[in-house]
């Protein structure tokens, strides 16, 4: 064997033992021409998952209903104003032919001809996809427990702070008006002593439901307490406010809490209160409003009262 045929014959070796290796990856590679999109070389993991090339482009063989480059293309970015390769590029798209997830790796290299094409080195993230979204919905979930109040399902005390600050921040910002109805539920105790605590707590999911029935969609109903309740109102005033709580202490009157054993209905008592001059802050509000809800309650309750 001559030297040159040994030159060839360990050329041959290195071709099949890197295309033996490129075709056992577990990863599509393939390389095409970053200005005709024609596809050069697909590993076999590539071939396998979308089928042979035979002269198509890539958009024509990696996805489906492709009728030209795709819009997530990146080989604009894989070259700078000079024509030089920029380096790798990662991005991650689902597959619109198997809907697989992929991390791609695109960059420009020069090929055998001298010509820079594109190559891809792409690997199936699906399950780590999978595994974010349970993830993303997971936090939600708790998120909205964190947020919720488990037995009438309003929101709960520390929603209600929450929201509060950034309805506060807003009208502040916007200079609008913001009130704030708090009712606290009448002789609640003797409901638990006199039907039972199941029979409060269907009371207080009865309350609930009805409050939330009349109460805008931008105001914040919160339960904060054991039998404690706010309405915290955007963009509306004491007067607005005084409606709704007439409204609300009307409804509770008037709704009969019933069993085969029992029936009642449960009052509430109401103050209400807004920003103004010298009310300015969340806490100031709900200091005056709970000040008229003590002398709503001083004055014999089911009525409501406003600060002054
Ligand atoms: P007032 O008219 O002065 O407000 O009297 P009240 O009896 O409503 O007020 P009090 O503060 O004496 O009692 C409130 C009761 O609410 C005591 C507590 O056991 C009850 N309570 C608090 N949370 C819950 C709950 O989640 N479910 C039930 N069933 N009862 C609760
Ligand atoms: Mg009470
Ligand atoms: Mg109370």
């Amino acid at each position: 064997m001559s030297d040159k045929d040994l030159v060839a014959t360990d050329k041959n070796l290195s071709y099949q033992a890197v295309t033996t290796i490129l075709d056992s990856l577990d990863a599509l590679i393939y390389v095409s021409d970053i200005d005709t999109h024609e596809l050069i070389f697909i590993n076999k993991y590539g071939r396998h998952q979308w089928g042979d090339p035979n002269g198509r482009k890539c958009w024509q063989v990696l996805q489906t209903n492709q009728l030209g480059p795709c819009s997530f293309c990146t080989n604009p970015l894989l070259l700078d104003s000079q024509g030089k390769p920029t380096g790798v590029q990662i991005t991650e798209i689902q597959n619109t032919a198997n809907n697989q997830w992929y991390q791609c790796h695109d960059q420009a290299i020069p090929w055998l001809d001298g010509r820079l094409v594109r190559i891809e080195v792409a690997t199936d993230i699906t399950q780590r996809k999978a595994m974010e979204e349970a993830l993303r919905a997971a936090y939600m979930q708790a998120e909205l427990l964190a947020d919720t109040d488990m037995l009438t399902n309003l929101n709960n005390r520390r929603a209600f702070f929450n929201l509060g600050k950034q309805i506060l921040y807003q009208a502040e910002r916007n200079s609008t008006p913001v009130a704030l109805i708090m009712f606290d539920l009448d002789y609640f105790k003797q409901i638990n002593d006199q039907y039972g605590h199941a029979a409060g707590d269907e009371t207080l999911i009865a309350i609930a439901r009805i409050a939330e029935e009349q109460v805008r969609a931008s105001d914040v109903l919160a339960r904060i307490g054991g039998e404690e309740f706010a309405v915290l109102m955007p963009q509306a005033t004491l007067d607005q406010a005084l409606i709704l709580a007439e409204r609300l202490n009307k409804a509770f009157l008037a709704n009969q809490i019933t069993k085969e054993n029992y029936s009642f209905s449960c009052t509430a008592s109401f103050g209400v209160s807004a920003l103004n001059a010298q009310v300015v802050t969340l806490d100031a509000l709900i200091a005056d409003a709970d000040k008229a809800l003590y002398t709503a309650k001083n004055n014999g309750r089911n009525q409501v009262q406003v600060a002054n």
